[in-house]
């Protein structure tokens, strides 16, 4: 039986061991040990609370081992407890599946998403790291290019546990410009054209990321509180950042990050839908995480945070205002006191009060209805 890759997801391997002796996932999970008989294929799905890809309990794990002779820690690198005290809490060691999910999805992680380097795919035979997943793994560094987030050629995006990596092809259509009827589109995930990845500063930033989640137990406190002040940093970015802020970035990153903010101006307040406010797309994501980076690993964070917008003046100046608001309801988590002076003045009450009650919790009012 083909084991497992040193960085590969349980449902990569699960679907390799698919392709090769010919049964679907479901099968394939029940022969290897990961499900039991009588369980269906929400137990091996990329994001349903009951999958495995959460945590696996003993049984779990004795019952891989007993048909395949995995060691349990060789299984659970596979599922999400390989990122504890990394990209997730400590605590998803230990807790139960059903409660990492929670975890997951409250840690800056759609555990649905998915991108992925061509090329490695061709190398590895499709089988993907669980850390394509994340928003921490945006380029390639083995080849010089950002990940896909989906088809270059129809923008189909691709979601974990959907598609078939290793010998599957894009399911989307295009319009043929000449003949005006839509085809499939079908470009082999594995020979799509990934953008070169040539930014110094986003290059450095993926080395140091790719750091932070090879490491594995125990994780550095270091680690854990990097990635928090960057992900809130980010949050910060995707409301008050604009394009002037990308000087020295690649075109695809500036360009997309142009787009989105064509489509949500930051000057007049971003008023985002929630898909766009919770996931926005990887390129946007990256923009904001190189934003991120120049704050939080600056001489002087607060300077730097403030280059984006003055949020620390009352009352709010308008493009502030939403993210204002974000904080209140929802404060980043588990920042460190290079940030505080920038959480403080970001969430202090505004003339009319409204930090001291958000911070009660009572706040109700929805984006756009506060007269700062
Ligand atoms: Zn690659
Ligand atoms: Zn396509």
């Amino acid at each position: 039986m083909p084991v497992p890759l040193p960085d590969e997801s349980l449902l990569s391997w699960l679907d390799h061991l698919s392709t090769v002796y010919g049964v679907n996932r479901t099968i394939a999970a029940q022969a290897c040990g990961a499900t039991r008989s009588h369980d269906n294929g929400v137990r091996v799905s990329a994001s349903s609370a009951q999958s495995v890809v959460f945590g696996m309990g003993d049984d779990d794990v004795r019952r891989i081992r007993a048909a395949t002779g995995l060691m349990p820690a060789a299984v659970r690198r596979m599922t999400w407890t390989r990122f504890a005290g990394s990209a997730l809490p400590e605590k998803v060691r230990t807790a139960a599946g059903a409660d990492n999910y929670r975890t997951v999805k409250s840690s800056w992680i759609d555990p649905g998403e998915l991108r992925f380097c061509p090329q490695c795919l061709d190398e590895r035979g499709g089988r993907w790291p669980l850390a394509w997943s994340t928003p921490w793994v945006f380029a390639c560094l083995r080849h010089q290019c950002y990940l896909l987030p989906g088809c270059p050629v129809c923008r189909r995006t691709v979601r974990a546990g959907e598609i078939d990596l290793a010998n599957g092809a894009c399911r989307g259509s295009v319009r043929d410009p000449v003949r005006r009827e839509v085809r499939p589109c079908a470009v082999p995930y594995r020979d799509m054209a990934a953008p070169l990845l040539r930014d110094p500063l986003l290059t450095n930033l993926q080395e140091r990321l790719d750091g932070y989640l090879a490491d594995l137990e125990p994780c550095p406190d270091t680690t854990r509180a990097d990635l928090s002040d960057l992900a809130a940093m980010a949050d910060l970015a995707l409301f008050l950042a604009t394009p002037d802020h990308l000087s020295g970035a690649d075109l695809v990153v500036l360009e997309r990050f142009a787009a989105f903010s064509r489509r949500y101006s930051a000057a007049s307040g971003r008023l985002m839908p929630r898909k766009d406010r919770d996931a926005p797309e990887m390129f946007v994501r990256t923009a904001c995480l190189r934003v991120a980076a120049q704050v939080v690993f600056s001489k002087d964070p607060w300077s730097a945070a403030l280059e984006l917008a003055d949020f620390a003046s009352r009352p709010l100046i308008r493009p502030v205002r939403l993210l204002h608001q974000s904080w209140i309801k929802r404060p980043p988590q588990n920042t460190t006191a290079r940030l505080s002076r920038i959480v403080s003045a970001v969430c202090a009450p505004t003339s009319t009060g409204e930090g001291r009650k958000a911070s009660t919790g009572v706040d109700q009012r929805a984006p756009g209805q506060t007269p700062c």
